[in-house]
């Protein structure tokens, strides 16, 4: 925890929601070690069943009952491993899938086993429980309209379609995978926002009390630092003089 924040309050939750490519992930994990907070990142849970979901019909669509049958049954959970990047590691049914969910293909079937109902069902009280371990920052799509309404603080990040298709491009490179061209990756990433905004349920949109940052024009460091000022500013705040 760092020294300068006197939280008294145990059971901290904290919101980071936003579409695809606005640095949640990383802004997310960074925030989590510098205020010594459980880092969750609910996106890896989605993969993780696109990926069980894909290995099993090997094909380029997840129905319904295949990916509810799996977001009921499999187990997972995130393992910290100081020795591996990302350190925060998922496993499914035991098995480490990290490195196996971010591809361009794993991306959309994820965005694709989100629409349905009853995954989303399945994996409400998981993200709940994780949640509530201890003092923790969750990122996702509907944290702070669904999963917790009433988290402390809630943040809302956005980024122009073309920066955050570049991020993905780099962050693909940086992973040494193979990345689509910038053009090819803005579709996907406009694809997946409609598809993650459209949806029935849980649609990707902005809490009324979240704050909104738009991330275009700022480094990664200039967006941690301003998330840290607020949840600082916000905890600081003491009634006791
Ligand atoms: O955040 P990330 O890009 O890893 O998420 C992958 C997909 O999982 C998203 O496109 C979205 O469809 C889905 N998702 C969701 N709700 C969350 C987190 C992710 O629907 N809380």
């Amino acid at each position: 925890m760092d020294e300068n924040m006197h939280i008294l309050k145990q059971g901290i939750v904290i919101a980071i929601d936003g579409p695809a490519g606005t640095g949640k992930s990383s802004v997310t994990r960074l925030l989590a070690e510098r205020l010594g907070f459980i880092h969750i990142d609910t996106g890896a849970l989605y993969r993780a069943i696109a990926y069980l979901a894909h290995g099993q019909n090997d094909g380029n669509n997840v129905l319904e009952p295949k990916a509810s049958q799996l977001a009921k049954t499999a187990h997972l959970e995130f393992k910290l491993n100081p020795k591996l990047v990302p350190v925060n590691r998922i496993f499914a049914n035991g098995s480490d899938v990290t490195d196996f969910i971010r591809t361009p293909l794993i991306s959309m079937l994820a965005s694709q086993v989100s629409s349905y109902s009853q995954v989303r069902a399945a994996l409400l009280g998981l993200q709940r429980r994780l949640g509530c371990q201890g003092n923790s920052i969750l990122e996702g799509r509907d944290i702070g309209t669904v999963i917790f309404p009433d988290a402390d603080l809630k943040f809302f990040l956005t980024a122009s379609s073309f920066e955050r298709a570049r991020r993905r491009f780099l962050e693909l490179k940086e992973n040494g995978g193979d990345a689509p061209p910038l053009s090819e990756l803005k579709k996907q990433i406009q694809k997946r926002d409609l598809q993650d905004s459209s949806r029935a349920v849980a649609p990707l949109k902005k809490a009324q009390d979240a704050l909104t940052v738009n991330t275009t024009k700022m480094t990664l460091d200039e967006v941690v630092s301003t998330l840290e000022n607020r949840i600082k500013k916000y905890f600081s705040k003491s009634t006791c003089k």
